[in-house]
């Protein structure tokens, strides 16, 4: 599976639309059909494609992943999955997605750790058929019916009620200042997995915990695959660090079975009131019994800002 198929770059989407005669947005919903197949979905068989516009031009896609022999709470959703490709892919914002079907209220509220959450545009295309008197062979280009994230969530819970305004938010640049150790020069580069895990930590999304995370998984030929915490204001739609990994590994190329992923290394703080080693442990092994996972402890460096009173 290649890595086109889950991100098109903007000149290619521009191509794809004009060779339509539509426009970026009104693109999106002709690849949901292509996106739904992408998801892997054994336990619900209910596969969900969902595709997005970045505010750079590309187009992102993000499709649901459910592991058999593990809670339903692991499972990865196709809203999340996009969010997480556009992280990924260091996309600074989204303007608008289509969706195969409506967004759980799980995915509505993890939406909201995005800056402008209230104004992300959605087209939900069963919906679109529905008031299209149950036709379901409606020209997907011809709905035009976006709405805003604010019509499917009022009244949210969100970042703004627990956090400062100046605190960063999802697909933000981190200030997690994460080491190997407080006595380090420089020691945030390196050749080795655990320093791809230590990038991810730096650039998880932990504002709640204060306990950011990050995962590298290595496959058979040797790929890496990076993948970053991120949490949810209202806690239980948070996104785990093995769970973004494993969007990497889908998206990036990643088309086998689990199987293939043959290292891990988490990385988190020493003295972290949450932790994810435990349910990282699990996870892997139910999903690729042989991959051994290695887990290294980080400080922050971060100066803690001096109460102005
Ligand atoms: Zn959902």
């Amino acid at each position: 599976m290649d890595r086109s198929r889950f991100v098109i770059e903007s000149d290619k989407a521009q191509e794809m639309a004009k060779e339509l005669g539509l426009t970026l947005r009104q693109l999106l919903p002709t690849l949901v059909d292509s996106a739904q197949s992408l998801a892997r979905p054994p336990i619900s068989q209910f596969p969900v494609g969902a595709v997005g516009l970045g505010s750079s031009g590309r187009i992102f896609v993000g499709v649901n992943l459910e592991f058999p022999g593990l809670p339903l709470h692991h499972s990865v959703h196709a809203e999340q999955f996009l969010v997480t490709n556009l992280s990924i892919n260091a996309e600074p914002g989204l303007q608008y997605f289509a969706v195969s079907d409506p967004p759980c209220g799980h995915c509505r509220q993890f939406l909201q750790e995005l800056r402008g959450a209230a104004d992300i545009n959605i087209l939900i295309i069963s919906s679109q058929n529905e008031n299209n008197n149950g036709n379901p062979k409606r020209d997907k280009a011809n709905s035009k019916e976006f709405n805003p994230l604010s019509q499917y969530l009022p009244e949210r819970f969100g970042p703004d009620d627990l956090l400062g305004k100046d605190v960063p938010l999802l697909l933000e640049t981190q200030e997690n200042a994460l080491s190997f150790s407080e006595f380090a020069n420089g020691e945030i580069t390196g050749k080795d997995l655990k320093y791809a895990a230590l990038d991810a930590a730096n650039m998880s999304h932990a504002p709640y915990s204060g306990c950011p995370s990050g995962v590298a998984l290595v496959d058979v030929e040797g790929k890496v695959y990076k993948g970053s915490y991120m949490e949810s204001a209202a806690y239980n739609p948070s996104l785990g660090p093995v769970q973004a990994a494993i969007v990497a590994y889908v998206a990036n190329g990643g088309g086998g079975g689990y199987e293939k992923i043959v290292g891990a290394v988490l990385v988190e703080k020493a003295d972290a009131l949450i932790k994810q080693e435990h349910t990282a442990r699990l996870l892997l092994q139910c999903i690729s019994p042989n991959c051994e996972l290695k887990v290294f402890h980080c400080v922050s460096l971060k100066k803690k800002s001096k109460n102005p009173s």
